[in-house]
This record gives structure tokens, C-alpha cells and sequence, in this order.
């Protein structure tokens, strides 16, 4: 069905064919690590596996093998409707002929589009698990099938972290169609899901790409949370630094994302909430906005999560620490998706840990989510290149620093932090383990509040020792000496404090403690600008002119509002950068910029040549 290689570079060869497709219909120059090797085992028959961070090309793996099979039809199982749109859309508007097949069309719909995969006019067919296995003993046995594509694949594994259990039916395809590759792709999986996927996929000696988990382009940080008027000052930043592009402020609550998106909206931003409470249509027209950039920024609970589909989100804040370094990367994963730098701020806090302790002991696997919860609140409060920390915990071997975290780009001053811990230690220590952080902390700043005095906490020698540090610092220090093992929580007894041995070795002052210096988010940034405005004017060749960047997007926007459909779907902002550089004059000329194939240069073509002909700032 598929022809063979004839071997690499040779005139017609396969690679030769897949690279003409790539540009005529992506406007790609080459491909991405990984990608050849799979598109070319799948093509030739074989069975994949694919594991690729988000934004590291999958889709590609497929698609390719797809064009290039002479006849037949790719079938795509997606978990999402919105998800297979989007792919669609994006296709078509590339000029490769792809459909979906799910409940949300028409029968009427559905049976045209099968009619055209019979007809052999559409290469790419997407659709649900539900649906395929349904229908696969109804389709005819001529009806080709040039591969299948399971994408999400780690959804079919019970090891996995968002199991869903209709997958497990796609067991029976390979024996429905035994001579047809199946490629299952995911961007999260351990050993034992992956395992598991070749397993239940009955995949005949698949062929592996194991991509790197590694995301230079995002810039990594963490702080200590600065309350909410500080949250929102940081968001403000974030807005204010990429005007004409989006972001996400993940909340742990629906509460805390319906308070931060008003009081965004009251200062004037464009911005909605997403989350679990919504009717479906308020979280589809919420999306929508989103992707068309009508909204700026979603705040969101982790409801908002598979089918972010957008390339171009320049930020990422979490409001507070998700549960455990899985889900964290994954929500980081969905800014910068383009390659294009982007940022990813966490804000951590006691509180948190004692909210998601308690979702652990719900959780019924408390041993593991408790060990996986501790690896993010050491995340949290590292001070060593925070990229090495998320690589190693992927298994991935990082051996230098990268550079592009808040440790690398500003590393945190060391201070001698024994008399701070001395004081804590000897609040707890004449509280006798009654107390947590909180009050810990309120004696030592000699607060007023009511219960400390009920408790008669007023009247202990520490009372006030710390009052010349903010609640914020204390709550940070403190945070840190139990990372460094000074205190242990008992979380099974009320989270209190307890004095460890090495606690009491510094208390008598036979150990003392190094800590990091507090670091204020807001601080931080512009310290971080100071910083990357200089490695700017350091490494580009050939720098981009942002404001006719800028230019270009409203042309992108106009156009985008013209045919109704989300700006990023008629170029991408790598595309509207390079664009930027060479500044096209000719029709051949912008047939070589980044992402522009033959259908788009048709359609865009003159419309974006007479603008840059026009630009005032030439
Ligand atoms: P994933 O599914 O792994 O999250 P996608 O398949 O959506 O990633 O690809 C992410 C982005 O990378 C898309 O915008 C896609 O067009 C782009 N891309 C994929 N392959 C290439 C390539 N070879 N060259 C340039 N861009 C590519
Ligand atoms: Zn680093």
C-alpha cells in the first residue's frame, strides 16, 4: 500500500517525497528530532510509539505517513471533539483534505464524510474511540486504511494519569486489520504506562522514539506566594508584557478563578474563567474566545487542560502548587508551544501543601501521592537549576544547568539563617508541638490576633523575637528549614510542628543552617528583564523588529476576524517573526518564510506583501 524506501537522498526516495510535502504543504524546511524516524518506520508498515513533550511535533508523525500512503485513509482517535476541530481546521487550512466523525455533527455530516473516505478524497479521518469501535465492523473491508493513529494513547492504561477506560476497546483493532501500522502517541508516560500501551494496543514490535521531555524555551520560576493583591500585580505584569498575546492563570478553586477573573476584567483586561462548573456552552464559547484571542487570559482550574490547542500562550501562572510534577509540567507545557519564548511562574505556599495533604489522605493512594506531593514542594523551594530538577525526575539526564530559570538567571543570596531557625525552634520547642506555620509564625512576629492570646501564646519568651521580618519571609524561611529537615509536619495530627534531631543540634548551637535569601515576586521580574534584555542583545543575529511584529499581528487579526477562525490557524507568531526578518517583497520571496505553504501563500499572500510594502516604519 505504501511504497518503499529507495534509500536515503536518492532522487524519489521517500525522504525526498516526505520533504517536498513538508513544504508544500507546511512551509516546513525539515523535520523535527524524532520525527523522520517514525514517519518513515510507520510508513513502511511498522507499528510506533511516540512520546514527544506537547508542542513537540506528533501530530506530524502521523500526518506525514498519511500524505505520503498512496491511497487509503489516516483514521485518528482523539479523546476530545474540540481537539479533533482543531486538527482539522488546521489541516484543511493547509490544504490537506481531513474530516471528523463524532456525535457533535449531524448523521448527515457524519455519513458525507464517510462517504468521502470511501470515495478516497479525505486522507486524515478523526475520530472518537466510542465511535470507531462501533463502527469499524460496519466499514467494508476495501475501505483502506493507510494506518491508525491513537492519540492521548496513555488514556488506555490504568497506570496512566487520566485513564479512560473505552480506550481499552481499541485492543481489538490490530485484529480487526492486522496489516495496518498503528502509531500510538502521548506526551506522558512512565516505563510501566508505556509498557502498557504496546500491551493493550497488541502492537507487533513497534518501532520507539522516546523524544527529550526538555523545554528550553520556557523560563521557569518560582516564589513564594505573594497574596493575592501580589498575584494579581504579577498577572497585570504578565498582561502588560505581551499585550497582544495570551496567557493562563491557573486557580485551585472555581472560587479563586471566578475572584481573579473580576477583578482582571474591573482593571480593563480581557479575561474570562474556565472551569468544571460551567455549562458545556459556557466552556466552549469560553475556549473559543480564547483561541480567537478575543480573551487575553483564562483563569482556570485544572478543567481547563487537554485540547489547549493554541500555540502562541506566552505565560503560564499558577496561583498555587498543583499536586504533583506530572500535572505541573503538563499545564506548564501549554505556553510556547511554538518553540518561542515563554514563561512559567509557580507560586508555592504552606498552605497549599496542608490543602493537597488533605486530597492525598482522600485519595485512597496515600503512600504514593504523598511521596509525588513532596517532590513538588522540593521543587518549590529548590535552589539548583529547577530544569534539572523536572529532567531527572523524568528520568532524563540534565548535566548542566540551563541558563533559563530563576535559580540560573538571578541565583538566590545565601544567608546565615541559624538564629532565624533558632528563634522558630524555640517557639515550637516552649510550644510543646501544639502549634503549625501559621501560629509558629504569628508568635514570632507578636501578633495580636485573638487566639494567641487565648492560648497564652503572648506570654512566651518568643513572642515578637521575629517581628522585624514580614509575615511572607517568615512564612518562606520557615517553609525552607522544613525542606532542609530542621521541623517535621505531622500532618496526621493537625500539621503541627515537630523538632527534628537536627533541629535541636542547631538550636543548642552546635549546627548552623544556610538558607536562601527571601525573594519578592515582584522583585524578581524586573531583576529577570534586566537579565534578558541583556542575553538579547548578546545572542540574536539578526534581531526582530517588534513593533512591525506587532504589525503583522493586526494583519493576522484582520484576516483571522475576516474567515472567523482563531488567529494562530492563519500563521503562527514563529511564522509572523520570520516574516518580520526577511520582510517578503515577492510572491517567491514569502513562499519562504517559517509555516507558509502553497494554500497559505495563495490565500495570504498578497494581503500580507501589500502590508508590508505599506509599513510606515520602513
Ligand atoms: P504535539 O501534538 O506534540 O503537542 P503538535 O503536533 O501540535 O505538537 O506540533 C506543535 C507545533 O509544531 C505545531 O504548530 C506544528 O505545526 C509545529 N511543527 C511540527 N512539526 C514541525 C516541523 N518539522 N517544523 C516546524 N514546525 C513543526
Ligand atoms: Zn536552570
Amino acid at each position: 500500500m505504501i511504497p518503499q524506501s529507495k534509500g536515503p537522498g536518492a532522487p524519489g526516495s521517500l525522504e525526498e517525497r516526505a520533504l517536498a510535502l513538508l513544504r508544500r504543504f507546511y512551509g516546513y524546511r525539515s523535520f523535527r528530532p524524532g520525527q523522520w524516524g517514525v514517519i518513515e518506520a510507520v510508513a513502511s508498515g511498522r507499528d510506533a510509539v511516540v512520546l514527544m513533550p506537547t508542542g513537540g511535533g506528533k501530530s506530524m508523525c502521523y500526518q506525514m505517513p498519511a500524505l505520503l500512503a498512496e491511497r487509503g485513509c489516516a483514521v485518528v482517535v482523539s479523546p476530545l471533539i474540540a481537539l479533533m476541530n482543531d486538527q482539522v481546521e488546521a489541516l484543511t487550512a493547509n490544504g490537506i483534505p481531513a474530516a471528523a466523525v463524532h456525535s457533535n455533527n449531524s448523521e448527515a455530516y457524519n455519513r458525507e464524510v464517510m462517504d468521502g473516505v470511501y470515495a478516497g478524497k479525505i486522507k486524515l479521518l478523526y475520530i472518537s474511540p466510542e465511535r470507531l469501535m462501533a463502527d469499524i465492523d460496519r466499514w467494508s473491508p476495501d475501505m483502506p486504511v493507510s494506518l491508525f493513529a491513537i492519540d492521548e494513547a496513555h488514556c488506555i492504561s490504568q497506570w496512566g494519569h487520566d485513564f479512560r477506560p473505552v480506550y481499552t476497546s481499541l485492543s481489538g483493532i490490530k485484529e480487526r486489520r492486522p496489516g495496518v501500522p498503528v502509531v500510538a502517541l502521548t506526551a506522558t508516560a512512565d516505563r510501566l504506562t508505556r509498557d502498557d500501551i504496546v500491551a493493550q494496543l497488541r502492537l507487533r514490535n513497534p518501532y520507539c522514539y522516546l523524544g527529550s521531555f526538555d523545554r528550553p524555551n520556557l523560563t521557569l520560576r518560582a516564589f513564594p506566594n505573594p497574596g493575592p493583591a501580589g498575584r494579581l500585580r504579577y498577572i497585570m505584569d504578565m498582561v502588560r508584557k505581551y499585550p497582544h498575546d495570551s496567557g493562563l492563570a491557573y486557580c485551585l478553586s472555581r472560587r479563586s478563578a471566578e475572584a481573579m477573573d473580576e477583578k482582571l476584567r474591573a482593571r480593563g483586561i480581557r479575561s474570562c474563567c474556565y472551569h468544571a462548573g460551567l455549562s458545556p456552552a459556557a466552556r466552549e464559547a469560553a475556549h473559543k474566545a480564547f483561541l480567537h484571542g478575543t480573551v487575553q487570559v483564562v483563569c482556570a482550574t485544572v478543567a481547563f487542560g487537554m485540547g489547549v490547542d493554541k500555540s502562541n500562550i506566552r505565560w503560564v501562572v499558577h496561583n498555587n502548587m498543583p499536586p504533583n510534577i506530572e500535572s505541573y509540567y503538563q499545564e506548564i507545557g501549554r505556553a510556547g508551544r511554538d518553540g518561542l519564548p515563554a514563561e512559567a511562574t509557580l507560586f508555592y505556599s504552606y498552605g497549599d501543601i496542608i490543602t493537597l495533604r488533605q486530597f492525598v489522605e482522600e485519595s485512597g493512594r496515600v503512600a504514593v501521592n504523598a511521596e509525588k506531593l513532596r517532590r513538588m514542594d522540593a521543587y518549590a523551594h529548590a535552589r539548583v537549576c529547577r530544569r534539572r530538577i523536572l529532567l531527572s525526575y523524568f528520568s532524563e539526564e540534565a548535566v548542566r544547568d540551563c541558563g533559563n530559570c530563576d535559580i540560573c538567571l538571578n541565583p538566590p543570596a545565601r544567608i546565615d539563617g541559624t538564629v532565624l531557625a533558632q528563634k522558630a525552634l524555640s517557639g515550637v520547642m516552649r510550644t510543646q508541638g501544639r502549634i503549625g506555620v501559621f501560629t509558629l509564625v504569628d508568635i514570632l512576629r507578636g501578633s495580636q490576633r485573638q487566639e494567641i492570646r487565648r492560648d497564652g501564646y503572648d506570654r512566651i519568651k518568643t513572642f515578637g523575637v521575629g517581628a522585624d521580618l514580614s509575615r511572607e519571609e517568615w512564612l518562606d524561611y520557615v517553609g525552607q528549614m522544613i525542606q532542609l529537615g530542621v521541623f517535621e509536619v505531622a500532618y496526621d495530627r493537625g500539621n503541627v510542628l515537630m523538632v527534628t534531631p537536627l533541629g535541636m543540634r542547631i538550636l543548642r548551637g552546635e549546627e548552623r543552617l544556610e538558607l536562601s535569601e527571601y525573594v519578592a515576586a515582584s522583585q524578581a521580574v524586573s531583576a529577570r528583564e534586566a537579565a534578558r534584555a541583556m542575553t538579547e542583545a548578546h545572542d540574536s543575529e539578526m534581531p526582530v523588529d517588534e513593533r512591525f511584529v506587532d504589525y503583522l499581528k493586526q494583519v493576522r487579526m484582520e484576516l483571522a476576524r475576516e474567515e472567523g477562525r482563531p488567529p494562530f490557524m492563519v500563521f503562527s507568531d514563529a511564522s509572523l517573526q520570520d516574516m518580520a526578518r526577511r520582510r517578503p517583497r515577492t510572491p517567491a520571496e514569502f513562499l519562504d518564510v517559517f509555516g507558509v505553504g502553497e494554500l497559505k501563500a495563495r490565500k495570504y499572500g498578497r494581503r500580507f506583501l501589500s502590508a508590508i510594502a505599506e509599513y510606515p516604519g520602513r
